[in-house]
């Protein structure tokens, strides 16, 4: 796979604002004052005037389209206003996504989302621990084999829990 798109990590983060803390789902977009915060963390304090509204919805579309969820029609009210413009420059033409500012961070969201779609097809995927998380990955391996949102987090807590479960299996059957 060729390199990251810059906006890849946008959208992960995006995607991993409802994570699983405590056995209940925390909407880290939920409170304006946690949302702006986000916002500067994720992306700079140039996108104040970003609608919270929509970048919650637009959130909730792309999990969805990640689950299969939902059509991409869906992501229209991001998309609104977007476009592409030339910026000239000593070798030639660079297109550059051109977005109302405020929705910048819900439309290059949609875009990362769809250029993954295109060049790197089911590379976005729900972390396998789905009791447990709801948290998104994209993975970048060669083999496409990740299947946790961190080795660390689900990847080892599942399989504890695995061999927690053949070794009972063992004793019982035995
Ligand atoms: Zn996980």
């Amino acid at each position: 796979m060729k390199a990251a798109e810059p906006d890849e990590a946008l959208l992960l983060a995006l995607l991993n604002t409802t994570p699983t803390v405590g056995g209940e789902v925390d909407d880290r977009l939920a409170d304006p004052a946690a949302a702006r915060a986000w916002i500067v963390e994720h992306a700079g304090d140039q996108h104040a005037d970003e609608d919270l509204t929509l970048l919650r919805s637009t959130r909730d579309t792309l999990q969805a389209l990640v689950h299969g969820q939902a059509a991409p029609a869906a992501l229209a009210p991001a998309l609104d206003g977007v476009g592409y413009r030339p910026v000239i420059g000593d070798t030639g033409i660079e297109w550059r996504l051109s977005t109302p500012r405020e929705h910048t961070l819900a439309a290059r969201a949609a875009v990362a989302w769809d250029t993954l779609r295109r060049t790197a097809p089911g590379r976005v995927r729900p972390c396998e621990n789905a009791d447990e998380c709801t948290l998104f990955l994209i993975d970048h391996s060669k083999s496409n084999s990740a299947r946790w949102c961190s080795m660390a987090g689900c990847g080892n807590r599942m399989k504890a829990r695995r061999h927690y479960e053949r070794r009972k299996n063992t004793r019982t059957s035995g």
